[in-house]
């Protein structure tokens, strides 16, 4: 215990010249965290954005450590010893996740980590209140404020987190749940936190203070998971990334309550991102902002589809026509989908891209915003195949394209191929899809035509007349395909 105990002792100098180091550093990392981000945004330089992230990461951690060592002159090796096992423990489960969850899974566990950085939020929160709790003079009263609002997010983000976690993990059903006034019951909740940070603030003691602090804490914590409930699994995708932005802020917060300049540039730069990519979904599935957060829309279930409507009938094909037909193609799109990621069918997918470019066809991906179940999911899938960059595109890049195509592989998508959306009485009315429908021929790769896509919706696609089924699990499908050419 002695030598836990043994102190540096830094000199006064030392201390101002490690301040000067520290801030250097953070200036380095949030640049570090920057240069990421636009990295990340394309998938060519998206492993370079990785490591910028992995390095500005190492360099705030490095410096915080240092620092905070060198401050504490009671215990530095006894903080050593505590920051290196708690991050040991840490980078153990995060490492075991990370190997152990599937790409399908990925949401689930964006959300449960999302609500980790909503807990540590309120945990901080709570320790910097019981350090310094409200006193007098306006430095107390912005203090107070970041706390109880820090509460606020962390305790929202938090069960909102775990719903959705729970939600894309079909533990609980993916329905919304509709109170009667549920929007109005949201409103007073809000007011009521208002008014109870305004009470927090007001506060000089630890016993005072930790009654409105308590009460926002229970409001909140119902507030979050009353939120996402309301939310159906159609909208889901805009649910992660918005829990992704609330992350990102209780994170800022996290940086007012403790000082530090880095955690509030890196909370408001995922904060802003996450609501910016919030944003770009919404657009993707032809929703407001707002009409996501109030609720109520999706059934959230990937069943059988609702309706009786009789669509008329479906053609077969099998893997030897499919690849009779590419051979005859000049100009092939591939547009894939949740059902691809299922299947890992993402390695005979690029071997068939391959082949088929070596025979001469011009082959491209159309990749809808919100195909699969996370942000940027079909990219993820075809990079993990070393498929080429230079032949995937964006929806909006391809869709005026397809009358020219032969023919279209749709690969697992269902709803971002659902030629219904353009009709007003559909459930995904509005949501804009890719056009497959108005290529010369269409394959649709699924395993039976019981199961709707994800908003539970049938397909007139697949009764097309330039329509034809080959129902078999998406990988043996390309399999034999590739076998066949
Ligand atoms: P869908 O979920 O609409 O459809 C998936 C299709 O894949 C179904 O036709 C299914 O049919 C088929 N499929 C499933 N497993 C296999 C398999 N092993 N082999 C072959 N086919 C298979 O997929 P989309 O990608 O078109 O749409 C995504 C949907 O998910 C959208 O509604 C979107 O809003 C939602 N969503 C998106 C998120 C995101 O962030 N991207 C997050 C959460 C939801 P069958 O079962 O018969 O095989």
């Amino acid at each position: 215990m002695d030598l836990l105990q043994t102190s540096f002792n830094v000199s006064a100098g030392a201390l101002d010249f490690l301040g000067h180091v520290e801030q250097l550093a953070y200036l380095l990392a949030a640049l570090l965290f920057i240069l990421a981000l636009a990295n990340l945004s394309k998938q060519k330089t998206a492993q370079l954005g990785n490591c910028l992230g992995i390095c500005g990461m190492v360099v705030a951690l490095a410096s915080v450590i240092v620092v905070s060592v060198a401050n504490d002159e009671r215990a530095a090796v006894l903080a050593i010893v505590l920051v290196v096992f708690a991050m040991a423990i840490g980078a153990a489960i995060g490492v075991w996740h990370a190997v152990k969850v599937q790409m399908t899974e990925m949401p689930e566990l964006v959300a449960k980590l999302h609500s980790f950085v909503g807990l540590s939020a309120v945990l901080v929160g709570y320790n910097s209140f019981f350090a310094n709790p409200g006193a007098e003079g306006a430095s107390s009263v912005f203090h107070m404020g970041e706390v109880g609002l820090a509460v606020f997010i962390g305790a929202v983000t938090f069960t909102g987190s775990i719903v959705a976690y729970l939600k894309l993990s079909g533990k609980i059903s993916g329905k919304p749940l509709t109170l009667p006034g549920r929007n109005l019951i949201n409103l007073a909740m809000l007011v009521a936190s208002i008014a109870l940070i305004a009470w927090f603030i007001t506060t000089r003691s630890v016993e005072a203070g930790l009654v409105p602090l308590a009460i926002l804490t229970v409001i909140s914590l119902v507030l979050g998971a009353h939120l996402v409930l309301a939310i159906g699994g159609g909208d889901m995708p805009v649910v992660v990334s918005m829990l992704n932005s609330y992350s990102g802020w209780a994170a800022a917060m996290d940086g007012f309550t403790l000082g530090n300049d880095l955690l509030i540039i890196t909370g408001a730069l995922v904060g802003s991102s996450g609501a910016y990519l919030s944003y770009i979904m919404c657009q993707g599935m032809n929703r407001s902002f707002v009409s996501v957060i109030l609720g109520g829309f999706g059934n959230g279930s990937s069943s059988a589809p609702a309706e009786d409507k009789d669509y008329g009938d479906y053609t077969e094909t099998t893997a030897e026509e499919v690849a009779e037909l590419l051979k005859r193609s000049k100009r092939v799109v591939i547009t894939p989908g949740y059902g691809m990621a299922v299947a890992q069918a993402q390695f005979p997918v690029a071997d068939l891209t391959k082949r088929l470019m070596a025979m001469g066809v011009d082959v491209k991906f159309g990749i809808h915003p919100v195909a699969g179940r996370m942000p940027g999911h079909m990219n993820v899938l075809l990079a993990e195949a070393n498929v080429p960059y230079d032949c995937v595109y964006e929806m909006d890049e391809i869709n005026d394209d397809f009358a020219d195509v032969d023919t279209v592989l749709v690969i697992g998508a269902n709803d971002t191929v659902n030629p219904s959306a353009s009709e007003a009485d559909s459930p995904i009315a509005g949501m804009p899809v890719l056009h497959v429908w108005e290529a010369h021929e269409v394959i649709v790769f699924k395993r039976s035509m019981g199961n709707a896509g994800y908003a539970g919706v049938q397909n007139p696609l697949f009764f097309n007349k330039n329509t034809k089924m080959l129902l078999a699990d998406a990988k043996a499908s390309v399999d034999a395909i590739n076998a066949a050419l």
